[in-house]
């Protein structure tokens, strides 16, 4: 890739951690050097870099039991930073902007799966991040619009879940497989028999190793691919089935799982389709389930 300047939003979060093993000449902005809510902080990043790509990561994620608790802080957070980096990208010029969305937008429920990029206004988003899922879809619609209105070539990705080394691990804020693999290592460490997961295990999920979106986001950039799609892993279990891989996985016979039932689900499933992804990309592997729970067990004991 020609040497742009390159700013990415986010750069201290899960994925940003990634990222900067590929775009090591980018500008990384976490929380504490801007607020992305305030605009005089967005304003201030654009006379301070004249950045010409944006990589925008940043936006408040958690888990299923703080978005139900916070549904306000959830919508408005990730709105307001999402309009605030379009703006000031299309006043300053900005020649690409790659906003990262989540699978969570799609509606609850399609007539067959896996989803695909065309269905994502055919219902609303599920309950449970009703309004995380609305804000993050909300970017879809605005990129699109700025792109019809201003002749912008922005674009957006869907991933699906992920997870990776440094995921958040606080109980309310991580995502289920890095709290699954935490739990089932200090339960080894301090020898205990049972774990305990949210809901009955039988919703469906795609997991993804966070460095596979990174890798994604690095060769969108370097073959001048400007299209929005689905990123994802497309191996697609319950989520009991991927607790019985990761056991298995890290050989571990003697801790059961308690389910509890009082805890939320969440979506039954969505999983997505990656044809678009395949065709851009076709010599793209994700990581295999199987690998990344051990690479991300492992780093538990550097
Ligand atoms: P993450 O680990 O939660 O990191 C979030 C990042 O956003 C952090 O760098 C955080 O900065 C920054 N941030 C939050 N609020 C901010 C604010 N007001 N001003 C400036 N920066 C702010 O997120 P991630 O897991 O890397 O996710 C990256 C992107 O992928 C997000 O857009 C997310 O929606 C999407 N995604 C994630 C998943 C997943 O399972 N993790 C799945 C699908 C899509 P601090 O570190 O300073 O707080």
């Amino acid at each position: 890739m020609k040497e742009s300047k390159v700013i990415v939003t986010g750069g201290s979060g899960l994925v940003g951690t990634y990222l900067k093993k590929y775009l090591s000449n980018a500008v990384f902005l976490s929380s504490s050097d801007f607020d992305l809510t305030k605009e005089m902080d967005v304003r201030k990043i654009f006379d301070l870099y004249e950045p010409e790509i944006i990589v925008h990561l940043a936006a408040k994620v958690g888990g299923i039991l703080d978005n139900i608790e916070n549904p306000a802080d959830y919508f408005t957070e990730n709105i307001l930073m999402n309009t605030l980096l379009l703006k000031y990208s299309k006043q300053n010029n900005v020649k690409r902007f790659i906003g990262i969305l989540s699978t969570c937008i799609y509606p609850d429920f399609v007539s067959s799966y896996p989803i695909k990029e065309s269905e994502l206004h055919i219902g609303p988003p599920t309950e449970s991040n009703f309004s995380y899922g609305y804000a993050k879809r909300s970017l879809a619609v605005q990129i699109d619009a700025y792109n019809k209105q201003y002749g912008t070539n922005y674009q957006y990705l869907i991933p699906c879940n992920l997870y990776g080394i440094g995921d958040k691990d606080d109980e309310k804020r991580s995502h289920f497989l890095t709290s699954l693999l935490k739990k089932i290592y200090f339960a080894e460490k301090n020898g205990e028999k049972k774990i305990s997961l949210f809901g009955d295990g039988t919703p469906m999920r795609q997991f993804m190793f966070a460095d596979d979106l990174a890798r994604v986001i690095n060769e969108i950039l370097e073959n001048n691919i400007y299209d929005s799609f689905n990123v994802a892993n497309e191996e697609n279990y319950t989520i009991k089935e991927m607790t019985e891989l990761a056991m298995t996985t890290l050989n571990i016979k003697d801790i059961t799982v308690e389910w509890d039932k009082t805890k939320p689900n969440g979506q039954h499933r969505k999983d997505v389709d990656v044809s678009r992804l395949k065709t851009l990309l076709p010599n793209f592997k994700t990581l295999s389930l199987s690998e990344g729970i051990k690479k991300v067990y492992s780093s538990y004991y550097d």
